[in-house]
């Protein structure tokens, strides 16, 4: 029963990140895979691997000039791919195309019934624009894996949910005016990217349709516990079906990048959850992606928690 629940435990998605003076390195990979097993997480869930994304998945989001200049630059090797916070590493476009294509192939055990829930480490890349680099984000699985749910297999509400330390941005901006797509962000507010206000409830026919709770830097379990209840009423409403997960580590107190004060428990709580919120309204489909993290220790923390959630879901 349990081996309905998949983590992508592919030492190819170690490939995705900047050197090891960049806060998003290769070695979150190793962080959370140490963790993982320290638990003894890899007995009992279906451990796989993922693929490259074509340019053809990558084109559902990204536009062609962006995707052949990063192509580009990944060649070259050098210089940045944004204003200076995501330098360029040789063989970026591979690595970037690996995690897309991990999710597109999560996607598809889930919507096989292979699998009823998954987990990437190293996805939720969730700041990435259509023609933009941002964030350390390249290319926006999630935005990817929104439009392969709808053109492959037709499933129109999707909810997606983020509790990550940055607002969501690349994600919220893309599906604005888009009723189907129900989004709830809990990030901390006034830092990196500086959007998600409370008051931004989304645009046109997609108003009222999303979620934003920017919270004060020093917020910790307690703030992120009395908005949660918002977002379960959120996808009780709106019944989704199929729920995707962004659940980035960097909202853990301790994290550089970042002032949450959150513990290990908000994750753990938030992936409960939604378990139970999927199996009532999504065929029991959560797809969990890593997101941001730049304390190893607290990848191995939240992610694992994250997991551990998936499986006692399951049992
Ligand atoms: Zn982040």
């Amino acid at each position: 029963m349990f081996l309905k629940v998949g983590v992508y435990l592919d030492p190819q998605l170690a490939r995705y990140g900047f050197g090891p003076i960049h806060p998003f390195n290769n070695d979150r990979f190793d962080a959370f895979a140490k963790a993982f097993r320290h638990h003894h997480l890899d007995q009992k869930v279906h451990l796989l691997t993922g693929r490259m994304a074509s340019e053809e998945e990558i084109k559902r989001f990204h536009t062609l000039a962006y995707i052949q200049w990063i192509k580009r630059k990944s060649k070259e090797g050098r210089g940045f791919l944004d204003y200076g916070d995501t330098p360029v590493v040789p063989g970026i476009y591979e690595a970037s195309a690996y995690v897309v294509g991990t999710v597109l192939e999560a996607v598809d055990q889930i919507m096989q019934g292979t699998l009823k829930r998954a987990f990437i480490p190293i996805a939720g890349l969730h700041h990435a624009k259509p023609e933009g680099t941002s964030g350390f984000c390249v290319f926006n699985d999630c935005a990817i894996a929104i439009h392969s749910l709808r053109k492959k297999y037709g499933v129109k509400k999707i909810a997606y949910v983020d509790i990550d330390v940055h607002h969501g941005d690349g994600v919220f901006y893309a599906f604005e005016e888009d009723p189907n797509l129900i989004f709830a962000d809990i990030h901390e507010m006034d830092i990196f990217p500086g959007t998600g206000d409370s008051y931004e409830e989304g645009l046109g026919k997609g108003k009222g349709k999303k979620r934003n709770f920017p919270l004060p830097a020093g917020a910790g379990d307690e703030d992120f516990f009395e908005v949660w209840p918002q977002i379960e009423d959120l996808i009780k409403r709106e019944d989704p079906d199929f729920i995707i997960f962004q659940c980035g580590a960097d909202s853990l107190a301790g994290d550089p990048l970042a002032s949450l004060y959150y513990s290990d428990r908000p994750h753990g709580h938030a992936a409960a959850q939604l378990c139970k919120l999927a199996d009532t309204y999504s065929q029991g489909r959560l797809l969990a992606l890593g997101g941001g993290g730049y304390n190893l220790e607290n990848i191995g923390r939240a992610w694992t928690a994250v997991v551990k959630s998936l499986i006692e879901a399951h049992m």
